[in-house]
């Protein structure tokens, strides 16, 4: 049952902004916004121009002063409210994603269901924000350091998560007393405005949460703002490293968590089905545009990579690709024909490269889609370091095998790879995996797991250059992240001693 689901009506519509509590409408510059599964313009969404991300920035602004000083119960108890909209419009939400990004419906959910886990955490925002007090620090001297909200935050997201990745951020962010302005990725603007809407219907005040959608000009702004105190961000390698030297530059406070290439190592006595399963939801799961895919196959000893290969090739005969619409299927389409395009020609660069390409999902017809952005998985063999398809990020459901000869080789691979975001080892051996766990140079590891995002009571976040900054996203990094420390002294002298001038540095020595 594959149904074209482009809504004719929409076509037309241009998705603006949303700032101040209100829809503001935009015709500045709009960019279509294609559904991956027909290829065809499902509406628009207008570019905002410096002037317009200022009025954004202005509203979050004027509405810190206030939104500082609710008290964090009131602030939770709207995150509740917002909890219960966000679960009401979920199939609102779920549609949107899979009609602009492309993924399956039931990934989709996955995915708004990881996001709404961070609301789940930031209604704790009581307990979390609770500060420290040390009473007598010196004769009638207390002390005490609280965790201070820093003013306006921006976020900007990347495509492959859109509802997601901006509830890493925004909720605990808005939690912790800061306003905050959203840039989300201009190719699937819709569940965004959406959850703006949810957020104002649980009684958020005007201006705490605003969504400007753009490109490199909004973006810029944010950068440059002097009343922009900090940037969580989101998306590709390249620009993670412009966001935060630029950021960073201009004095503010910047996360920046960018592309990845996650390794699985497969020791000999892994239990083999499972492992392979595993795999093929890791790397074709949401057509590989995961920065948790696994796109490397680390299989230790040849008659594992052997066993490995056969089984992979068997399953992705099974593998079912079309719209995301339809439960039938277990991965849809790219996001743009552009990245269509890249993606195919990895594939055709790695077979240049002396790759062995044991499935070639490339001139994969879907029927009654030949528009859409649809490629097959494909599976390489025989990989190696040097190759340009081991060292980029590839994006998309394409899973490379690398064949070594022990569990120190494969783990050097890893540590030498630019990236280190997640990472997994599918083995029965406890001290294998503990040592794999304890050594292995990567920010997220699996063990039998295959992909270990953390769940929102941890934090999120990779290593060498798939991080650039200090702390991670959500769980507790994101009350760092999102708050400054003041540490206050405070003295009540007893009344009537005459006190002399001390020269000497106050101490209880
Ligand atoms: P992207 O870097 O192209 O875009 C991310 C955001 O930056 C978008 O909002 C976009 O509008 C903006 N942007 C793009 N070019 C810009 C420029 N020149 N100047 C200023 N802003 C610019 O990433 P994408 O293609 O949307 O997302 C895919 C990438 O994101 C992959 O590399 C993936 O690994 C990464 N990603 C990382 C994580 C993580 O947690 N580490 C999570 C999801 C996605």
């Amino acid at each position: 049952m594959n149904t074209q689901s482009s809504n004719h009506a929409d076509v037309k519509k241009i998705v603006g902004h949303f700032i101040n509590g209100a829809d503001v409408a935009d015709d500045n510059r709009p960019l279509p916004v294609m559904n991956p599964a027909t290829g065809e313009v499902s509406r628009h969404v207008a570019m905002a121009s410096k002037a317009t991300v200022e009025e954004a920035i202005a509203a979050a602004e004027s509405a810190f002063p206030a939104w500082r000083n609710t008290p964090p119960a009131k602030r939770a108890k709207i995150m509740f409210r917002f909890k219960y909209l966000l679960e009401e419009h979920a199939e609102e939400v779920v549609a949107a994603l899979t009609n602009e990004h492309g993924k399956v419906l039931d990934d989709a959910m996955g995915e708004f269901g990881r996001g709404v886990e961070v609301v789940d955490y930031a209604c704790g925002i009581g307990e979390l924000l609770k500060g420290e007090y040390t009473k007598n620090v010196g004769p009638d001297i207390d002390s005490w350091s609280e965790l201070q909200p820093i003013g306006v935050v921006a976020g900007i997201t990347p495509f492959n998560f859109p509802a997601m990745v901006p509830m890493w951020m925004f909720p605990m962010a808005i939690a912790c007393g800061n306003t905050f302005v959203l840039k989300p990725s201009e190719k699937d603007p819709s569940a965004p405005m959406l959850v703006a809407h949810l957020l104002k219907e649980a009684g958020l005040p005007d201006g705490v949460f605003n969504v400007v959608n753009g490109d490199k000009e909004a973006v810029d702004t944010l950068l440059e703002d002097p009343r922009v105190q900090a940037i969580s961000f989101v998306g590709s390698t390249p620009i993670a490293e412009y966001i935060y030297s630029t950021g960073t530059k201009n004095g503010k406070r910047v996360q920046a968590l960018g592309g990845a290439k996650n390794h699985a190592i497969i020791m000999p006595d892994a239990d083999i089905d499972n492992t392979v399963r595993a795999l093929m939801g890791a790397a074709f799961g949401s057509c590989g545009e995961r920065c948790m895919a696994i796109s490397v196959a680390v299989c230790v000893g040849e008659k594992t990579a052997d066993t490995v290969v056969d089984k992979l090739r068997a399953e992705l005969q099974e593998l079912k690709v079309g719209n995301g619409t339809d439960a039938c299927n277990n991965m849809g389409p790219l996001i743009t024909q552009d990245h269509y395009d890249k993606v195919k020609g990895y594939v055709d660069l790695g077979v240049k490269e002396g790759a062995d390409l044991v499935v070639d999902g490339r001139g994969l017809v879907v029927e009654g889609h030949e528009n859409g952005y649809f490629l097959g998985g494909c599976l390489f063999d025989n990989v190696t370091s040097d190759m340009r398809i081991y060292q980029e990020e590839i994006f998309g459901p394409v899973l490379c095998v690398v064949r070594a000869e022990s569990q120190e080789q494969a783990m050097q691979l890893i540590d030498d790879h630019e990236y280190g975001n997640g990472t997994c080892i599918f083995t029965r051996d406890g001290e294998a995996a503990r040592y794999f766990a304890d050594n292995i140079r990567v920010g997220m590891v699996g063990i039998n797991v295959p992909l270990p995002v953390p769940v929102a009571l941890h934090s999120f976040g990779g290593w060498k250059r798939s991080l650039f900054g200090d702390l991670y996203a959500y769980g507790p990094d994101s009350v760092r992240f999102y708050t400054r420390r003041k540490t206050i002294t405070q003295r009540w002298p007893s009344g009537g001693v005459r006190e002399k001038a001390q020269f000497s540095f106050p101490s209880n020595q």
